[in-house]
């Protein structure tokens, strides 16, 4: 369909351009026409003309002049078929009658028994009836509008206009006295014949090779733009099975890394006997690991559970908001000391009851938190810079802030922070890129919103709102 528009575009677009050149290159000639003959006209002497007035009068030594005047502007150019006079007729000024033209030096020379006097105005090679030779007196016998109107201001024909003598444009300019009356007008005939047919034989190739050019263009878009729409369709249905992939893995490592985490708790309770200081060690080594091990596995499984359109299976039920902050706040507490950042906590001392979902909650302020004291520190590696935490209850909303003093977030990765393994330029090494695509979605699926502000360099702050129902 777009091809078509395009093709149909163009095709008027071209014939567009050639009416355009052909009107343009036409005007031009008009304007030389008319400078012809407006130039032309001016050398002619009004009296002498008055003069000619019969046919007797082809004799006198004024015609011999006016005829040569007439010559002189047909040869200065060899597309000029005739130059000739005309005026209204005396008897009626409703008809016109000729007064002379460039052939006319002997009128009768094409009647002459001396044939060397013939004249061949058309240049066929055939003296006939065609070849008329205009003296004074002669009745004009079809004047075009042109000619009346010429009167009064030089002017062309409108269009071009065929004859026996082909494509001819005429132009004509008024002779006026010294009281500013036409005499008589001078007109010009053209040969226009050249000048469409070069028209037509230079422009219309162009307009073909363009028109061409144009189709090759219109088709390599459209075949790179379906190889570009199936590369994209590819590399979809490739995101989409490595999704399925990454989700199948993640739920298969659960069970495992669970039953780790259940023996060593097990272990290390003295279930099966007491164990010795080094040995508690390691297994509490092992324990943390499979716990980060855990927390990651779930975390991947959360992400492709989003990517694939799943909602995250948000489970809500009444939570102390007191204790559930405190624990949160506690905890990051413990990696803020790790990371020898100052942690600002600012809570209310009493927080109602409400119905949220917990586990998510948990790890989308986890995150936002861990996220806060990582870039912070990444900031300032010999310890310092400060983080805030802060929790409101706001028209039945909960409001929780992590503002930090970190590396901030540079202004050309703002836009993709979010997505799924998106990861800033100044983020350093330690991070997957899936946390706050995760920490968005687990907000989200409660109905709830989160934005941050960033500079770079100077830190970042996450808003997170989240409806609330007390209970
Ligand atoms: P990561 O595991 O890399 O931290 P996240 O999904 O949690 O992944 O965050 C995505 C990216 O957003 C990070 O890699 C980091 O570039 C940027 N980012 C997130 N939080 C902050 C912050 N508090 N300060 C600076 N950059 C941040």
């Amino acid at each position: 369909m777009a091809t078509a528009i395009t093709l149909c575009v163009m095709l008027v677009s071209s014939w567009f351009f050639y009416s355009r050149t052909v009107q343009l290159l036409t005007d031009s000639l008009h304007q030389r026409l008319l400078a012809i003959v407006t130039t032309g006209s001016a050398q002619f002497s009004a009296e002498e003309i008055n003069r000619l007035q019969t046919e007797s009068d082809w004799q006198k030594p004024e015609w011999k002049k006016v005829v040569g005047q007439l010559r002189d502007i047909r040869e200065r150019n060899p597309d000029i078929l005739f130059a000739y006079l005309f005026r209204k007729s005396r008897q009626n000024s409703q008809d016109m009658e000729f007064v002379a033209d460039s052939h006319s030096l002997n009128p009768y020379a094409n009647s002459d028994a001396d044939e060397s006097n013939n004249v061949d105005p058309n240049g066929d090679g055939i003296i006939d009836e065609v070849d008329v030779l205009q003296w004074p007196g002669q009745p004009y016998p079809t004047p075009p509008r042109e000619a009346f109107l010429a009167y009064e201001k030089p002017m062309t024909n409108t269009d071009l206009y065929e004859d026996q003598w082909g494509k001819v444009l005429t132009g004509y300019a008024p002779i006026r006295n010294e009281e500013g009356e036409t005499v008589a007008v001078l007109a010009v005939d053209i040969r226009a014949e050249d000048f469409s047919v070069i028209t037509r034989k230079t422009l219309i190739p162009f307009l073909i090779f363009c028109f061409l050019l144009g189709v090759i263009i219109v088709c390599l878009s459209v075949s790179i733009m379906r190889a570009g729409h199936y590369r994209i369709q590819l590399l979809q249905e490739l995101d989409l099975q490595k999704d399925k992939v990454l989700h199948m893995v993640a739920h298969q490592l659960k069970g495992p890394v669970s039953a780790i985490d259940f023996v060593t708790e097990m272990l290390l309770d003295g279930s099966f006997g007491s164990l010795t200081e080094e040995q508690k060690n390691n297994i509490q080594a092992i324990r943390t690991s499979s716990q980060a091990m855990k927390s990651h596995s779930s975390m991947v499984l959360d992400a492709a559970h989003i990517s694939l359109g799943k909602q995250l299976p948000i489970k809500k039920e009444a939570v102390d908001l007191h204790s559930f902050i405190h624990t949160i706040a506690e905890s990051a507490l413990l990696h803020a000391r790790k990371r020898q950042v100052r942690l600002h906590i600012n809570v209310p001392s009493a927080l109602p009851k409400a119905n949220l979902d917990a586990k998510y909650t948990e790890i989308a302020l986890e995150n936002l938190l861990s996220n806060a004291l990582k870039y912070t520190a990444l900031k300032h590696p010999s310890g310092g810079g400060d983080v805030y935490f802060t929790v409101e209850l706001k028209s039945q909303k909960l409001l929780c802030t992590v503002r930090d003093t970190g590396i901030g977030i540079p202004e050309k990765d703002k836009e993709n922070i979010f997505k799924k393994l998106s990861r800033a330029s100044n983020s350093g090494s330690e991070g997957t890129g899936l946390g706050l695509h995760v920490a968005m979605g687990a907000i989200e699926s409660q109905g709830g919103t989160i934005r941050y502000e960033s500079t770079e360099n100077v830190g970042t702050t996450f808003f997170v709102e989240l409806p609330l129902q007390t209970v």
